[in-house]
């Protein structure tokens, strides 16, 4: 794809919102050690995914993306991992009945550890310490010592991230996805008095998978309703891990990065001619872009050509992420853009990181209400603009939290204190994102 590129190249660019190790010689041995150890995704499989997307290109599949905003070491465990496995799963029911198209379904899971910050300290009751960055790079704890980047780190999530993925492959394939059992659990959550506007959709659902039982189509006799694609992804931000996990692909001879099967450039390190626009630029997995309100026109244009220049459907994917009132200050002209250069993109809606604010209760919190109103924004925009919504990127987690205000089962403000658990941004319950793919289905089929 990228000839003369080389993986460590990023090292000579202007790197941000990266931490500065202050033991080299721990950070070099942690490199050598990661070198060594298997990537943890194929690049066959990166290979399938970006063919996936490719039909997201072209509107023939929708793409679902979701998890935590930060994947923690003190919350893992196998039933956080099967929770928003799951729910995951039943939105991709529903929104495969919407849309009448397969869902690509896409975690946020399994590496997504590193967090770009919006200042390089915070200040808790007059004491000022360097803000946490993630588990793989320092601790969450309000201490000076937890504050310290180690890379030893990096070692843990790598295991982590091992163990999350072996079990989500388990998961995939082992009868936990067969599609009855995953609708009955959906049938479960309309059925409660609140969910009732949900109930015909659901009703249906359950009503074409009988009638294709009676046909004689059935999880025995196909793969498809007893197994499900699932695949990984994150941002790719802590640049020493990258490359220290990227590997040549022996089939095709390229470079692929073997932490996830997507990667993505946040909306802070997305500088053209910056570090992480470099090692991504050189890696044949599907790479995510977020655009932001701030990303100009004539910097996309220089980004989609620097990240697919060879203009393959499927490699590159635009994540928007504007909030709620702005979608339609930004998103045309940048829609226009890519139509002028003739660029093959997925368009996808990440109604989150446009919708944080401040609740009366101190606490950061997105209103159910304009999460929603952006993600029909963004299809609005779509419809006047003759192209296509390809899909949703949501922060989630099948925990019963309460992080995000609203939904059927409203969470208030005061609610906020209970259930408050993210490590970063604040996350949709399982029935505040099961209620937003149903909405989502709605616009999909109208
Ligand atoms: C994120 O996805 O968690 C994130 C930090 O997003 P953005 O780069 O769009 O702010
Ligand atoms: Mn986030």
């Amino acid at each position: 794809m990228t000839k003369g590129w080389n993986k460590a190249d990023w090292r000579s660019k202007p790197r941000i919102q990266m931490p500065d190790y202050t033991d080299k010689a721990a950070l070099t041995a942690v490199e050598a050690q990661l070198a060594k150890y298997p990537p943890l995704v194929f690049a066959g499989e990166a290979r399938k995914l970006r063919r996936a997307l490719g039909e997201v290109a072209e509107g023939r599949a929708f793409l679902l993306q979701g998890g935590d905003c930060a994947e923690s070491f003190s919350e893992f465990t196998a039933d956080t991992i099967r929770d928003t496995f799951k729910v995951m799963l039943q939105m991709a029911v529903v929104l495969t009945f919407g849309a009448k198209v397969p869902v690509v379904k896409v975690g946020r899971m399994a590496g997504q550890f590193a967090k770009p910050r919006s200042a390089p300290t915070e200040m808790v009751g007059g004491v000022e310490l360097p803000s946490y960055r993630g588990d793989i790079i320092n601790g969450f704890d309000f201490t000076p010592e937890a504050r310290i980047p180690d890379p030893q780190r990096m070692l843990q999530a790598y295991t982590q991230a091992a163990a999350s993925l072996n079990l989500l492959r388990a998961f995939s394939t082992g009868g936990f996805a067969d599609i009855h059992r995953v609708h009955s659990w959906t049938l479960g959550f309309t059925e409660g008095e609140k969910a009732e506007r949900y109930r015909d959709l659901s009703n249906r659902i359950a009503d074409a998978l009988d009638f294709m039982n009676a046909a004689g189509v059935t999880a025995d006799t196909a793969h498809e309703l007893a197994t499900v694609d699932f695949y990984t992804s994150h941002e790719a931000l802590l640049l020493e891990y990258e490359e220290a996990l990227c590997r040549i692909d022996s089939t095709t001879g390229l470079p692929v990065a073997g932490s996830g099967h997507m990667l993505w450039i946040g909306d802070r390190t997305r500088q053209p001619d910056g570090a992480h626009v470099e090692f991504c630029r050189g890696v044949q997995n599907p790479i995510g872009l977020k655009c932001g309100p701030s990303l100009s026109t004539d910097d996309l244009r220089i980004l989609v050509e620097k990240l697919n220049p060879e203009n393959e459907p499927g490699r590159l994917t635009l994540i928007a992420r504007f909030g709620a009132g702005a979608v339609g200050d930004h998103l045309p002209r940048l829609i226009r853009a890519v139509q002028e250069m003739g660029a093959k993109v997925v368009w996808t809606c990440d109604p989150m990181h446009g919708n944080t604010i401040k609740s009366a209760s101190g606490f950061k919190t997105r209103p159910f209400e304009s999460v929603l109103r952006e993600v029909r924004e963004f299809f609005a925009v779509h419809k006047a603009e003759g192209t296509i919504p390809g899909g949703v990127h949501f922060e989630m987690t099948g925990k019963d939290v309460t992080e995000c205000t609203g939904g059927v089962r409203a969470v208030t403000d005061e609610d906020l204190s209970s259930r408050y658990h993210t490590a970063c941004d604040p996350r949709l319950n399982a029935s505040q994102a099961l209620e937003l793919a149903f909405l989502v289905a709605e616009e999909l089929s109208a």
